[in-house]
C-alpha cells in the first residue's frame, strides 16, 4: 500500500500516522522527494481498511499495490533511479555502453581490447572471469585469475569493469575487485545469490533469465533491494522464442513496460539477443530509440578465434561505428552518448 501525502505536512503530523501503522504491525518506507511525500506501508494489507486512512486530514491519497514487488515499485519511487558504477552514471540523461570480450581470455587479450573500447567510447570494460557455458567441456574462464586482470586494466586504463558472479564463494573477491557485479541470466532466480548481494552496496547489474517474465525478473530484484541495496540495474538479453534465426528474441517492449512498472535503469544486450554479430547493430538502435538507459555489447579483436561467443562479437572498428549510430539516436531523442 501506497499512501501519498499532501504538500508540506509537518513531522508531528506525520509521526501520528507512521505509529498507527507500525503498531498494527507493518513496515514503513518513506520517500520524500521535492514535490512528493510518500509512505510505502509494507506487509498484509489485504485485512486494513484503506479508506480510514482518509481521516488524517493530510492524506492525498492511498493506493493499494496490485504488484507483488514493492521496493522497486515506481509508484513507491516515482523519480528515476541513477546508480553510479565507479563514477559513471547509469539512468540519467546520458546513455551508457559498456563493451568488452564475452570473457577475459588472458592479461595480453584485455590488453588489447581495452584501449579499444575506450576509444570507441564505452565508458565501462566487460569481461566474462567464470562463465556459465552450456558444455561441461567449453573454455569456462580464468576464474579469479581473471578478475584480478580486470582489476588490473581498471587502474591502468582508469575505467570501471563488470564481470558476472556465479556463486556466493566469490562475493568477497567481486566486491573487492570489480565496479559492477553482474547476475547472469542462468542465476536471476538463485535467490541465496541475491539475498548476500542486498546485504552490500555494490551495483548490481541483474540480466533477465531466458524464461522468466518481467515480474519474476523485477521480483529478483526486488530480493536485492529488500535486503538492503539499491543499487540495481536491470539488463534484458533476449528470450527464448519458438523463433531460431536468432540465438534469443530481444523482448524490446520490456523497456516499455520496465520504464512504467520501476524506477529502475535497464540497459540492453544485444549480442546474446542476437547471437550474431550482424545483427548487433540493429537491436542496439532499437533499443536506444526505445528508451533504454545503456548497452552492453561483446566485442573481440579477433572474434574468429574467441574462446567464448566469437559469433556474437564485434571487431572494434564497427563497434566505433556503432557508437555514433547510437549517438544520432540518442540525440534524436533528446539524450545524450557522451
Ligand atoms: C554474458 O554476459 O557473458 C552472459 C553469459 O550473458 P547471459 O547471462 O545473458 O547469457
Ligand atoms: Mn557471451
Amino acid at each position: 500500500m501506497i499512501i501519498k501525502l499532501k504538500n508540506k505536512v509537518a513531522e508531528e503530523q506525520v509521526s501520528s500516522l507512521k505509529n498507527r501503522l507500525l503498531k498494527q504491525g507493518f513496515e514503513l518506507h518513506e520517500s520524500i522527494g521535492e514535490s512528493t511525500h510518500i509512505i510505502g506501508v509494507i506487509g498484509d494489507t489485504s485485512g486494513f481498511d484503506i479508506e480510514s486512512l482518509y481521516a488524517f486530514e493530510f492524506v492525498e491519497n492511498v493506493i493499494r499495490v496490485q504488484e507483488p514487488f514493492k521496493k522497486v515499485n515506481r509508484k513507491f519511487k516515482p523519480d528515476d533511479t541513477i546508480v553510479d558504477v565507479g563514477g559513471v552514471e547509469i539512468g540519467g540523461k546520458n546513455i551508457v555502453i559498456m563493451g568488452g570480450p564475452c570473457a577475459v581470455e588472458s592479461e595480453e587479450a584485455i590488453d588489447e581490447i581495452t584501449p579499444l573500447v575506450k576509444e570507441a567510447g564505452a565508458k565501462i570494460l566487460r569481461g566474462g572471469a567464470f562463465k556459465p557455458r552450456t558444455s561441461p567441456y567449453s573454455f569456462q574462464g580464468l576464474g579469479l585469475a581473471g578478475l584480478d586482470i580486470l582489476e588490473n586494466a581498471k587502474k591502468k586504463y582508469n575505467i570501471p569493469v563488470v564481470s558476472e558472479i556465479m556463486s556466493v564463494d566469490e562475493l568477497p573477491y567481486f566486491v573487492e575487485k570489480v565496479d559492477l557485479i553482474q547476475v547472469g541470466a542462468r542465476n536471476m532466480q538463485n535467490f541465496n545469490l541475491l539475498k548476500e548481494l542486498g546485504k552490500t552496496n555494490k551495483p548490481i547489474l541483474l540480466k533477465r533469465g531466458f524464461a522468466s517474465t518481467i515480474e519474476e525478473w523485477l521480483m529478483s530484484a526486488e530480493y536485492i533491494m529488500a535486503g538492503g541495496n539499491p543499487n540495481v540495474i536491470l539488463c534484458e538479453r533476449g528470450i527464448r522464442t519458438y523463433e531460431n534465426s536468432t540465438r534469443n528474441t530481444l523482448d524490446i517492449s520490456s523497456v516499455a513496460v520496465i520504464k512504467r512498472l520501476t524506477h529502475l535503469p535497464i540497459v540492453i544486450d544485444p549480442s546474446h539477443a542476437a547471437g550474431r554479430w550482424e545483427y548487433v547493430e540493429s537491436l542496439s538502435k532499437a533499443a536506444i530509440a526505445a528508451g533504454a538507459d545503456g548497452l552492453i555489447i561483446e566485442v573481440h579483436p579477433n572474434p574468429e578465434m574467441a574462446l567464448s561467443d566469437g559469433q556474437q562479437s564485434l571487431k572494434p572498428a564497427r563497434f566505433a561505428s556503432l557508437v555514433q549510430q547510437c549517438k544520432k539516436i540518442a540525440i534524436a531523442i533528446d539524450r545524450t552518448l557522451d
